[in-house]
């Protein structure tokens, strides 16, 4: 295939000989025509020798590289790579029958597919695209996860209505490519919950917290815990299974407060130890009593973009401050933090701050990270971004 080529300046194409998948507009030389958002390009170095294949976009990070050979990206391309991603998660042991259907396939970078997410919720896979290449590949990609995960699956959505960039004017409706609704509660470590993938946030649910809810349930016997933006109520159930003696759950959203109801619901039907509040984080926090020996804290992001890391770090601090001054003595405090800019030292010194603010002793006992289904690619740093501390509170 012939491919518009884009030269990169002189010694621009150092971090693309590292692998790192992005080229970066200002690094741009010329080119030999005027790509269109979505299309395939050529990256060569200053002296017009092949570097990689990428999606072509509008914006700082103008190419996203799918390969550093010359290939094809046709369907045999796709299912190479979907390959390879099913093989992790089948080594990392996630993909066990009725115990745990639901998985991340497909993470970005992570999997070599940038700008491509795939989840996958027992029967049913759902795609979202972030960017105007893959937008285009979705048909593509999705004979290629249907011919990859064969009969395991019945049905594909994609839903990129909110993740393409909205200058692309792409208009992007959210459907089935493939199947119709065949069922939507899926389960994780053995716990049911309804995924709401047409109306939910993300893909419908918070796949990453996986192994973090599981150590949650490992300490949860005998603890009165607090789940703070519960959102589809994953750590509750959590908790209650590994023996809590009552959970609270909180999130501004009624609508995440229904669903944690009804997942908790799914599971433990009729557990008195389970209440559920539609209410302001920072308002629950200062008006509550310190009933609580057990605080997970999973906030939303709250920076998510660099002008804004000052005021995401003061969120942080204040937030946990909060939680410090109420948690019971002998406490433990699960805390979190989703932004990607946001890194491992600044979110340590913003928990540093509050503890401090707090006058509490403060072990550190865990630090938490996204698991294997989420990988990190090593040459593309960007891609860690979960971050969680366990933290024991005298
Ligand atoms: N812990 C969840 C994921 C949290 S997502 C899980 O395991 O699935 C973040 C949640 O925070 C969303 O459900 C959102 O509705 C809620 N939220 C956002 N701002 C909030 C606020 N100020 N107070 C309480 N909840 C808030």
């Amino acid at each position: 295939m012939d491919y518009i080529q884009i030269k990169l300046k002189p010694g621009k194409e150092e971090s693309l000989r590292r692998f790192h998948p992005w080229v970066f507009s200002g690094a741009i030389q010329s080119m030999t025509g005027q790509p269109e958002e979505g299309d395939i390009v050529e990256v060569c170095d200053s002296q017009g020798e092949f570097i990689a294949l990428g999606h072509y976009q509008i914006g700082t990070i103008t190419v996203r590289v799918l390969t550093f050979t010359p290939e094809n990206i046709d369907i045999e391309f796709y299912k190479t790579r979907l390959r390879a991603a099913y093989n992790v998660r089948q080594i990392a042991g996630l993909i066990d029958g009725s115990y745990n259907n639901t998985y991340r396939l497909v993470h970005g970078e992570g999997d070599n597919l940038p700008g491509l997410i795939v989840d996958i919720y027992d029967k049913t896979a759902v795609m979202q695209a972030h960017t105007p290449g893959m937008h285009y590949a979705r048909h593509l990609v999705a004979q290629a996860v249907k011919e990859v995960m064969g009969d395991t699956l019945q049905a594909i959505f994609y839903k990129s209505e909110t993740t393409l960039p909205y200058k692309a004017r792409l208009d992007p409706v959210n459907e089935y490519l493939w199947g119709s609704d065949c069922g939507n509660i899926a389960t994780e470590r053995g716990l049911k919950f309804h995924v709401d993938w047409l109306k939910g946030q993300k893909t419908g649910f918070f796949i990453d917290q996986r192994e973090n809810r599981a150590l949650v349930e490992h300490y949860a016997q005998g603890r009165s815990v607090l789940n703070m933006f519960c959102y589809t109520g994953g750590f509750s159930f959590a908790a209650l299974r590994g023996g809590a003696k009552l959970v609270h759950s909180v999130d501004s959203s009624s609508k995440a407060i229904d669903l944690t109801n009804k997942n908790v619901a799914l599971n433990f039907p009729d557990d008195s130890r389970h209440q559920a509040f539609a209410e302001d984080a920072f308002k629950f926090l200062e008006h509550m009593e310190s009933i609580y020996d057990l605080i997970i804290l999973d906030p939303p992001a709250f920076a998510k973009h660099k002008n804004v890391l000052h005021n995401a770090l003061q969120g942080y601090r204040k937030l946990n401050a909060l939680a410090f001054e109420k948690i019971q003595t002998g406490g433990l405090l699960f805390t979190f933090s989703c932004s990607q800019v946001v890194n491992k030292n600044d979110f340590r010194l913003a928990i540093f701050s509050a503890a401090a603010q707090a006058r509490r002793k403060v072990r550190i006992l865990h630090q938490l990270v996204q698991p294997a289904d989420h990988p990190v690619n090593i040459y593309h740093p960007e891609g860690e971004y979960l971050k969680g501390l366990v933290l024991y509170v005298e």
